[in-house]
Order: structure tokens, then sequence, then C-alpha cells
């Protein structure tokens, strides 16, 4: 740019995340400069501010040159890009036949390709990524080496001379001969094979998505029966033939992101139903590497079926060899790469709530950019997150570094990769932790592993309560003194240990909090058994109001003991022998059970879900006035009610009336304790908030209530945006 607007001087990375520019020459170019410099910036260059100053001096340069950074570059903890989804100039380059890289799959440059993935330290240069293996031809060597070149400095640079190669394996990883692997394993998955194919963080396992008997093979792979797959499209139009995509849908879909997008599927949507059963929305991406888009190159089905290969428990595979290993017994073939995965990372999955984008896994494409906080913290922390869908966190200074997305972290591999995990975002930034945070769970692994960490490096641990960590995430993003917090989840740990999940929190600064309102305490017969049958939750909850024996009895189907189990819970509801929650997830989850629409929770938030998606074209025939009694909302007489209606009224209106007298209560709690502590603000967190008649419902009782109303905006609602708020609370 400075050389078009005929200026002479440098450019140089300073050790501050400031980049320097000295420019000579003519004012009205300096100024052309000036605004080239924001109008034409590369897609992924993010300009945060313009300091500009005149300087005294004639004829200093003679030409215009790219200085050396300073070595501290290294260490700013600004600089650790995250993946990028091929960009149209690669496209174009892909389909040219003239071009050196045509049909080349791992064809980038420095607007796109993998970056944190390949990352094994800094400075970001090629020999500390996993391109270190392909020494560059001279053609790309040429380039890399040009200013005036796309792939300048582009540590990806590669070609089908120097650069990776695919191949085609069958399940015991025998190379299989293809003059065109990419191709054909499109053919193979049109046809119906199960493949796993390796991407940019990890294998993907994939198949066909207009027939059900694939699809009932990689749910064996994976070990899952109902949970939602994600698709990858073929093209936006595509896209729009099975599911409605608004403008902002749109954008996001075809961002450099390049996000898994939840999406409503249309009414004649022609997908097996097989992958999102039982669910009003579908997660759909765009191809996002030259390899993703030469798949679909040679077929006419629609979209693939592209989900993370992790066997169940595990984190996502992300070596050959392992692949081989661990999934070689239930897929067809194998679509190889031979460049190794510094950091595996899942893709990112967002929905849209109004004009914002909602994150409901923060991860590819996203991780580890930090999140930039209005006040900056005067320590350094690590943040280890909690048990479920887990993340960790390193605040530093002004700047939030959250992990991609690791998991439940109740195992050997997950635990192994949030302790990896943490640790490359401690070398990224050239953290010393000055604090450990945890959850307040004394079980959690994770809180075992934050004890272990802070004994070894003789500094403080900071245990946070969930919910807690919730409302303060929120108020961090928004750069808030003080807020309530309406979170609503499946299980945190309470204060008294408790089992908490329906909450409306005072939280402020200073560290302080308050829970100030919350869900009825409910029985949960027979602990955690009752999170995986919801059955046992209705039961519970409609015991207090009427004798359950009938109905149970004629459930019994849905317990896996049938009538001896039955005939233990009546047992336990007798005795009172059962620990309490104020969950909202649960309550969700007992009213999806009575209304007969899920009966066990093979998956997080599978009860709750379907009830949403039942939901969705329904009114509210019960109007409820929601029981409200010292800040404790009642959710008895809601469940009550709801089973006396079930068979005067549809599913679908019940399922509506249920879900909007909960937000009616825990809102009117949050209201009434805003104005009494003359607080202005009341926020909605927690994975509830995925739920969008609940927040839309939450939003227009708190701004008619003349308050305002916050959502996350960079940090998932649910459990992956809970290690940045035990950061800041910590901090
Ligand atoms: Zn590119
Ligand atoms: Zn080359
Ligand atoms: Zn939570």
């Amino acid at each position: 740019m400075a050389l078009e607007n005929r200026l002479t001087g440098y450019v140089r990375n300073r050790g501050d995340a400031f980049v320097e520019i000295v420019v000579e020459g003519k004012e009205e170019n300096v100024k052309a400069f000036l605004k080239d410099l924001r109008r034409k910036k590369p897609p992924l260059a993010r300009i945060h501010d313009v300091k500009t100053k005149f300087l005294e001096g004639k004829n200093e340069f003679d030409g215009f040159s790219i200085l050396k950074s300073s070595g501290e570059a290294a260490f700013s903890g600004s600089v650790i890009p995250p993946d990028v989804s091929i960009c149209e100039a690669c496209l174009r380059e892909l389909r040219d036949l003239k071009d050196k890289r045509h049909d080349y799959f791992f064809i980038t440059c420095t607007d796109c390709g993998p970056r944190y993935t390949i990352i094994e330290g800094l400075p970001y240069d090629r020999p500390s990524t996993t391109m270190k293996q392909f020494r560059m031809c001279p053609f790309c060597q040429r380039e890399y080496a040009d200013p005036a070149n796309r792939r300048f400095h582009a540590q990806t640079v590669a070609c089908p001379v120097c650069g990776p190669e695919a191949s085609l394996a069958d399940r015991e990883g025998r190379v299989v001969r293809s003059k065109d692997p990419i191709r054909e394993a499109g053919k193979l998955l049109e046809e119906g094979s199960v493949l796993a194919i390796k991407g940019y963080g990890g294998f993907h396992v994939a198949t066909a998505t207009t027939k059900d008997e694939p699809i009932v093979r990689l749910r064996a792979v994976k070990h899952r029966s109902q949970k939602p797959l994600a698709i990858m499209a073929r093209d936006l139009e595509t896209i729009r033939s099975f599911a409605q995509v608004s403008q902002k849908e749109a954008e996001l879909l075809t961002s450099y992101v390049k996000p898994i997008v939840l999406l409503k599927k249309s009414s004649d949507c022609y997908l097996s139903d097989l992958i999102a059963p039982g669910l009003h929305n579908v997660g759909v991406m765009l191809p996002y590497t030259g390899l993703h888009c030469m798949l679909f190159d040679k077929v006419r089905e629609p979209a693939f079926v592209m989900t993370s290969a992790n066997p169940p428990n595990e984190p996502i595979v992300t070596d050959n060899d392992e692949a081989v290993r661990k999934l070689g017994s239930v897929v067809d073939y194998f679509l190889f790469h031979d460049r190794l995965i510094a950091q595996r990372c899942d893709d990112s999955v967002v929905r849209v709530h109004g004009k914002d984008v909602s994150f409901v896994r923060r991860s590819r494409g996203y991780a580890p950019e930090p999140i930039r906080l209005e006040k900056a913290a005067g320590k350094c922390v690590l943040a280890l997150g909690g048990e479920l869908n887990s993340t960790s966190c390193v605040l530093l200074g002004d700047k939030a570094f959250i992990s991609q997305h690791v998991g439940d972290v109740e195992n050997l591999e997950t635990l192994r990769f949030l302790k990896s995990a943490s640790q490359h975002l401690l070398r990224l930034t050239n953290c010393k932790p000055d604090v450990i945070a945890c959850d307040l769970h004394p079980k959690f692994t994770t809180t075992k592993l934050a004890k272990d960490w802070s004994d070894e490096l003789g500094v403080p641990l900071v245990r946070v309560q969930h919910h807690y960590a919730h409302g303060v995430a929120l108020m961090a993003e928004h750069g808030l003194d003080e807020i309530v917090a309406i979170v609503c989840d499946g299980y945190g740990y309470g204060l008294n240990g408790e089992a908490w999940g329906g909450e409306v929190l005072y939280c402020n600064g200073q560290g302080e909090f308050r829970r100030v309102g919350h869900l009825e305490p409910q029985p949960m017969v027979g602990g955690d058994l009752a999170t995986r049958y919801p059955v046992r939750m209705a039961a519970g909850i409609l015991s207090k109001a009427i004798s359950v024996e009938e109905w149970l009895r004629s459930n019994n189907s849905h317990l896996p003991r049938g009538e001896q189990e039955v005939d233990v819970i009546l047992q336990q509801l007798k005795k009172g022998s059962f620990p309490l929650t104020s969950s909202c997830g649960r309550v969700l989850d007992a009213v999806s059970a009575v209304l007969g629409i899920c009966h066990e929770r093979t998956y997080e938030g599978e009860p709750a879900m379907r009830l949403e998606a039942v939901a969705a074209n329904g009114k509210d025939v019960l109007k409820l006035q929601p029981k409200v009694k010292d800040d404790v909302v009642g959710t008895t007489e809601l469940v009550h009610r709801v089973f006396e209606r079930r068979k005067v009224d549809t599913a679908s209106d019940l399922a509506f009336s249920a879900q909007q007298c909960l937000v009616e209560g825990l809102a009117q709690v949050a209201a009434d304790e805003a104005k009494r502590l003359g607080v202005d603000v009341v926020g909605f967190s927690g994975g509830v908030a995925y739920n969008e008649h609940i927040t839309y419902g939450m939003r227009r009782f708190v701004e008619e209530n003349k308050l305002r109303f916050a959502v996350h905006k960079s940090v998932p609602a649910g459990d992956g945006g809970v290690s940045f708020g035990q950061a800041i609370a910590a901090a």
C-alpha cells in the first residue's frame, strides 16, 4: 500500500502488539495511505486503533522496507491467529487449470489456511509449525519471499510439488490406489460409505445425508443414538433448499470462519430425519478447506454429515495411526493427509439471536483469539472451567484467551487434552499464572488438576461458584459493574453443596455475589439417574401434588428395570431420601417426560431441546401465573397443570406454556430485585439460554420493565464460557 501511494519508510512489529509504520512523502499520499489502511486491509487484519503523529525530516528513506520484528513480539500474546477458511483468491486458483496449485487440496495464503492447529510454539514462523516437515520448493520459496505476493510470509505455503499429500486408505489403513483420492472419497460418501476424513484440527466422520442406513452405522461409530450431527453442505443455495437462512445467518455461514450455524429446518426438509432426530434445528456449515470443496465436485449429494471423530468421552482424533486404531473397526475408508496436527480443534457452533451471534461452541476459527476486556486484570489467571463442555482460559491484562472446545472432562483422555491446551495457551501468551481458578465442586477432575497446579506453582487457588462464574462472564463481556443475572442450566455445585441451576444472582465488580432468587428445589429421585431418565424427575415433582403410582406404573417401560424400578422410586419418595435441585433444566426435562416427548437423555440437554422443538409452534394455553414466594419461583403447580391437561391440549401448546411460565417467574424475580437494588441490567446465562423462546421471552419481560437485557456475545452461554467467568472472578 505504501508503494502504491508512492511513499517511502518502513513497517515493523513492535513487541507490544503495536505495528509501527513510518512513511515519508507528499501529504495527500500519506492521507490516501491512511484511508487505504482501513479500507483495503487484508481480511484477517484487525485494526483496533490508529495513532498518527507527523514527524519532521527530509528524504530519510530510499524505499519502503519491512523491518525484522523486535524479539519481544513473540511474547506479546497478540499473535495467535485462529484457523481461517479458504479464501476467494485461493478458491479461484484451485479451479484454474493453468494455476500451479490447480486441484491442490492444501492451497492457502496469508489470508487463509490453518494457523492455531499447526502452531507448536512462537514466534509464528514455519519452523515452529507442523509445516516444517515440508521443505518449500523454489516456486513456493519465491512467493514466500516476495512482499508483493499474496503468499509473502505465508507459513502454510505449499504446492503439489512440495506440500502435504492426500491419500485414500481402507479401514486397516492400507493405501487404496487412486489418481484422485479426494473426489473418489466424495463418491464413496455419496454411495453411502462411512469415511473418516482428516481436516485442520482433527478427523471428521462423514457420510451421505439423504440415506438413513449409513447414518445408523455412523451413529454406532460415535455411540450416539440421538445426538444431532453437524452437516456440511455444498453451497448456500443448497442450504436454502432444506433450511431457513436469514441474512445474518448467511453472513455467518459464508464468513471466513465458516462455523456450524444452527438453522431452522424447512417444513419440506428432505434430508434424513436421523441427522437431528426430534429437533427443529440442524447444524450446517460450508466447505472450509480446498479438500472439502473437492469432495463435492463429482457428486450430487447436497450435503455430507461431518461430525467430529471422537470416541465416547474422548477428544477428537488427530493422528493417522490413532485414527486407524480407534475408528478402523467402524468406518469403511480413511481420507488421510500427511501433515501433522499440533493442536486439535473442533468446529465452532453458533446461532443467531436477534441481530447477534451467540456461541454454542467457540472453537475453530475463533479460538484462541483473545476477548478484549474494558478493564485490565492486575493478575495473570489460569482458569480450568467446570466439567462438561469445558474450556480453559488464560487472563492476561485486558485480554482473555479462551482455549478451543475441550469437552466433558470426566476421564484421563480429556483431562490430558485440557492440560495440554492450557499449557499451550500459557506458552503462547508467555504467562506465568499468579492465580489458578476452578469450580467450587470438590470432586471435579478439573478441581483436582487446579489444586495440583496451584501447589506446584505455589500460587493461590480460587474456587468459583458455577453460576456466579456465568454471571461474572456476562458482566465482563458487557463491561458492567453490577448485574442481576438469571442463570439457568442443568447443574452447578451451589454454595452449600446443593444442586443449583435455576438461579437469580446479584453480582458486582468487587467480587460479591448473592443468591437473590431461585426455582423451587425439587426431588431428584435416584440422584444422577433422574438426569438420565426424566420420568424420575417428573415423578418427584408430581408426587408433591398427587399420587404418582398409577402414572409411574403406566410409564414403567421408560425405566430400564421396569416395574422393579417403579417400586424403588415409590419407596424413595415415601422416605424422602433424595437430593434436591433448583435446576431449570430438570424442570424442562420433567415437562418433556410428562408430555411423552423424551424419556431418556442420551446427550446433554436432549429432553429440553426436544421440548423446545415441540413448543416451536405452540401458544400459551395455560396462562399460568407463576407462584413466587420469598423470591422462590414455584414449579410444582406448573408441572402438575401440564400433567392434568396432557390429554386435553396439544403437547405443543403445553410445552410452550410451561416454558412461558418459567420465563415469567424468573424474569419477574430478577426485575423486582434489580429495581430494589437499583441495578439497571438483567442478564441471562447458562445452557438454557440457547432456548430461543425462553431467551426472547426474558428479553421482552425485562425490557418491558424498563431494564437493560444482557446476553452473551463473545463467550458461550453454556459451560464453555465458565472458565472465562472463573478467571475474571479470581482476578
Ligand atoms: Zn487464500
Ligand atoms: Zn511448492
Ligand atoms: Zn452452567
